[in-house]
């Protein structure tokens, strides 16, 4: 059986090595336009935190997703290639002062270890007026370091990788299936309207004295990493700008500074800019496309918006099921 993936990203590759270990000597092709520095998860500061308005085809179904890509990140944690693979255990505070849902998060609170509400000590412990919060531990994935570490695996699997643009999934009628894990790309290859970009842009600095992350009010957050901590942020529904905005810099840093004071002497290594690949709901399903009378099978995931990192592997194998099934014979699809 021969599988082609487009899509080096987070989602791309965490699906291609679930699908080479789930079935064995399966013979898979990532093909891509951007890899590592150049693709979206490589931006993210990718801590284990999904948004309450991620959402999949169901409820149940997200909570799934949710679950397994917890348990998956969690298992990795826990072996010694875990600072390779670039994921740790981290702590932190969600603080508002205007509403308290935002400090709340029904998908993982009986999920993480621990999700509590923050004490009046806590809520002092950053300058601010802070009404609410809740204080959490959670895992951090770097995809500085995953990405090399699962390109790594997926190779000595036998996995193949081709640098280029697919225009049409015409392109790939070779393969007896095709996974489609182009993020936004999707928005041109399958002609879907309902997936929009949300630009975000980032500092990294570096402060190894801060251990804990942050978050407050209107899209501030500060999340330390293995080498630089990530300060953000924004959410610029629509927007297609890959360019550093110096005004959302400033702003980045007035607020983060003023939630963590003693950011403000840290040095700033680098600023990024990222397009989340927003959809409602993520897809992750089956289709039978028909291209010059020739049938072929292709199985979606894409969409995660801000929330890839967190989920990739829950769709992952999620869409892994779907292409043994695709594959068995049994489905039309
Ligand atoms: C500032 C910022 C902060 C973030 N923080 C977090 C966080 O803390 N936690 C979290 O979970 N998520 C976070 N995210 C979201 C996360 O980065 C994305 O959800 C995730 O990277 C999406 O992964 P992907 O593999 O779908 O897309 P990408 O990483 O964009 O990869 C898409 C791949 O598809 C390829 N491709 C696309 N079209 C084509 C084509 N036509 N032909 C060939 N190849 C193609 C690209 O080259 C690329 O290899 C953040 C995002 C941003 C911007």
């Amino acid at each position: 059986m021969k599988v082609a993936i487009v899509g080096a990203g987070v989602v791309g590759l965490t699906t291609a090595v679930e699908l080479q270990k789930e079935v064995k000597g399966i013979d898979v092709t990532i093909f891509a336009d951007k890899f590592y520095k150049d693709t979206t998860s490589y931006v993210a500061a990718g801590l284990f935190r999904p948004g309450t308005s991620f959402a999949g085809p169901t409820q149940e179904i997200t909570k799934k997703w949710i679950v397994d890509s917890y348990n998956y990140w969690d298992k990795i944690r826990v072996t010694p290639e875990s600072p390779k693979a670039g994921i740790t255990e981290i702590s932190g505070y969600i603080f508002s002062s205007e509403h308290k849902h935002l400090t709340r998060n029904h998908y993982i609170e009986d999920v993480v270890p621990l999700y509590r509400s923050a004490t009046e000590d806590e809520l002092n412990l950053c300058p601010g007026n802070w009404k609410y919060g809740s204080f959490f531990r959670t895992i951090l994935t770097e995809c500085t370091r995953y990405l090399p570490w699962i390109t790594e695996k997926y190779t000595a699997l036998g996995g193949r990788i081709h640098q280029k643009s697919i225009n049409s999934f015409s392109e790939l009628t070779d393969f007896d299936l095709i996974i489609n894990c182009s993020g936004l790309g999707s928005k041109l290859l399958c002609k879907d309207h309902k997936i929009v970009p949300i630009r975000g842009q980032v500092l990294k600095v570096n402060a190894p004295w801060l251990k804990t992350f942050f978050y407050g009010d209107f899209d501030t957050y500060i999340i330390p990493g293995f080498e630089t901590v990530t300060l953000g942020g924004c959410r610029q529904y629509d927007s297609y700008d890959l360019n550093v905005n110096k005004f959302d810099s400033m702003a980045i840093q007035e607020r983060c500074y003023s939630l963590v004071p003693s950011l403000k002497k840290a040095e700033i290594v680098t600023e990024k800019v990222g397009l989340r690949p927003h959809r409602d709901p993520v897809r992750v399903e089956k289709e039978l496309i028909e291209v010059n009378g020739k049938r072929i099978k292709v199985v979606h995931n894409y969409g995660h918006g801000g929330y890839g990192v967190t989920t990739a592997p829950g769709t992952a194998l999620y869409a892994v099921k779907l292409v043994k099934e695709s594959l068995s014979g049994n489905s039309k699809l």
